[in-house]
């Protein structure tokens, strides 16, 4: 997707104007009987990729008597296996899926500078995980007993970005005296891949938001922004990504929006968004094209994805830097 403006003033109704009427809506919902809806069972399979909406939790509302009245009266609510879920206003046949929270989308990742042949050269010494300590950086830490397999007993890996991310200091390289972890330039880093969720993001739901760009040490160079009124909507160019974790502890967001994958993951998950069947990229799109198309549409898709993340992930404000 390319850096672009766009979007405000091609309309002839504001944003103002559409939150208004969602907003009666709402309150013509809360008056409303419950609406039960005859929608498609829903398959965590359906979408190509199968597996089982392992990251991915839903918006749950069986037993939120006011939630239901409201999001039964916009015809979103869906019913999978007995529980009553909110669906996504964009496929509303399906629930609304978020990523779930960084500590558990966790995945063992080698320190910066890890080479191919990696465990044949790794002497499990522990230096690299000394020097990460003395930096006060703490992103290294080694695997023990059942994570992972014997082998890897004593191995090094970053996986708590969230609170430790990596800070690309190289120091780890430097005392490595195997070379399984080369001294590469950080600009060479590729430990894994961040993406960003677009239904947790606040710029990808009507906010302004930076704070993971800003803390990103090759800002422009990795991120790039579509500004439209809706919102400054940012994603990772995965080519340059270098996978330090340093945008995921930024992010405001409760669990954080955007979080480090392995790229085979990063591919695999892409490929079939939250098992859409639509790639990341269309699904970006979907919300784009709606957005200058269909503006009471993405009102309510705002809404939505706004209501989970103030009153069920939670965020912190103080963190949102624009
Ligand atoms: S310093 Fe090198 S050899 Fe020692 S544990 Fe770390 S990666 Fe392995
Ligand atoms: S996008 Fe995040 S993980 Fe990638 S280089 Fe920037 S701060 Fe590091
Ligand atoms: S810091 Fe989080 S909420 Fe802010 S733009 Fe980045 S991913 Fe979105």
């Amino acid at each position: 997707m390319a850096s672009e403006g766009g979007g405000g003033g091609r309309r002839g109704v504001s944003r103002r104007e559409f939150l208004a009427a969602g907003l009666a809506v709402g309150a013509a919902a809360a008056a409303a009987p419950l609406l039960r809806l005859a929608v498609p069972a829903f398959s965590a399979g359906s979408g190509g990729e199968g597996d089982g909406l392992l990251y991915y939790e839903f918006f749950d509302i069986t037993n939120d008597k006011d939630r239901l009245q409201y999001y039964g009266a916009l015809g979103l609510v869906v019913e999978v296996d007995g529980r009553k879920l909110v669906a996504n206003p964009l496929l509303p046949d399906r629930p609304i899926a978020y990523t779930v929270p960084a500590d558990r989308d966790r995945f063992q990742l080698l320190p910066p500078g890890a080479t191919e042949d990696f465990y044949a050269r790794c002497i499990r010494c522990g230096l690299c995980y000394s020097a990460c300590n003395m930096m006060g950086y703490n992103a290294i830490r080694l695997l023990g007993l059942g994570e992972g397999g014997f082998s890897r007993v004593g191995t090094p890996v970053v996986d708590r970005q969230w609170l430790y991310p990596c800070t690309l200091c190289m120091k780890c390289t430097e005392v490595c005296p195997t070379g399984a972890l080369a001294e590469v330039p950080r600009t060479d880093v590729k430990m894994g891949v961040a993406l960003i969720d677009p239904d947790l993001c606040w710029a990808w739901n009507s906010g302004d938001c930076k704070s993971c760009a800003k803390a990103c040490p090759f800002g422009s160079e990795v991120f790039e922004f579509y500004f439209n009124e809706w919102g400054v909507h940012t994603r990772v160019r995965p080519d340059k990504c270098k996978g330090c974790g340093l945008c995921v502890v930024a992010c405001p967001i409760g669990g954080a929006a955007i979080h480090v994958l392995p790229r085979d993951e990063y591919e695999r998950r892409t490929r079939s968004y939250k098992n859409t069947g639509m790639s990341y990229e269309e699904y970006l799109r979907l919300i784009i094209e709606t957005e200058r198309k269909d503006p009471a549409k993405a009102t309510i898709r705002s809404q939505v994805n706004t209501d989970y993340i103030q009153n069920v992930r939670g965020y912190v404000k103080e963190k949102i830097r624009t």
